[in-house]
């Protein structure tokens, strides 16, 4: 076909986020989430990386591994127009889209080359784990950072307040837990990860979010997220 190729992933993501449910819609809606790409063998020389930490974002261009074979419509249901409204797939960020493609903004950390082996550390990513990133390529505010008109979207989601019991007080003073663990539960369970259809029900089921190598549980009372207990897995 006209213009068509095959790419393959030059790197792939290490994240916190080792499912779907509870990763943010966006980008640097959770800063404190933290992850590492290693770039591929054939991908993995000093030299592609040379400058990079002069940039302190960049873009990410990936594929939504997770729903490969699972298609596309013309018609997606946007969460943000609360689950039910049909509206094109080009007018959203569905990640079931043509070619599965996306793209997100995050924060460099810093670059790690040794052995002729290269990381790039991130943060504020809306990617699960294993996600595999096709490009990279710098952030330049002057040309990318535009005022706009945003639709359906035009402002960050609303935030919960969140609250731990002292059973999840005590996990999170007594384990040696990654870093900014206690911030990212917060950043995560502060958007309600729930269903949109869900969000506007009482809801007594208690739900499970895994971060890292642990298993967050939390139910919502009233308009807090409460975290009942976190345990490792
Ligand atoms: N900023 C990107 C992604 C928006 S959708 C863009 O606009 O293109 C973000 C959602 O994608 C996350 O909430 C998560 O549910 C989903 N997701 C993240 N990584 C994925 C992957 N590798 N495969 C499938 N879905 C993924």
């Amino acid at each position: 076909m006209l213009g068509s190729t095959t790419i393959e992933p030059i790197g792939i993501l290490s994240s916190p986020f080792k499912q779907k449910f509870s990763i943010p819609r966006q980008p640097n809606l959770a800063p404190a989430a933290k992850g590492t790409i290693t770039l591929c063998d054939g991908y993995n020389s000093p030299e592609m990386v040379r400058d990079l930490e002069t940039f302190s974002h960049l873009w990410l261009l990936f594929g939504f591994h997770e729903n490969a074979s699972k298609g596309w419509q013309p018609l997606v249901r946007p969460p943000r127009l609360g689950g039910n409204k049909k509206t094109g797939v080009l007018a959203t960020r569905s990640t079931f889209r043509p070619n599965g493609l996306g793209m997100s903004v995050v924060k460099l950390e810093r670059v790690i080359t040794d052995n002729n082996n290269v990381c790039i550390a991130i943060s504020g990513m809306d990617l699960l784990d294993g996600t595999p990133i096709f490009d990279i390529k710098p952030y330049i505010s002057y040309s990318d950072a535009i005022e706009a008109d945003c639709g359906f979207a035009p402002d960050a989601p609303n935030l919960k307040a969140v609250a731990f019991s002292s059973a999840a007080s005590d996990f999170i003073n007594n384990n040696t837990l990654p870093d900014e663990f206690e911030s990212l539960v917060i950043q995560i369970l502060a958007q309600d990860p729930r269903p949109a259809y869900k969000q506007q029900k009482d809801d007594d089921k208690t739900y499970s979010v895994h971060l890292y190598d642990y298993d967050i549980h939390w139910r919502v009372i009233g308009d807090k997220i409460n975290v009942i207990n976190i345990e490792a897995i």
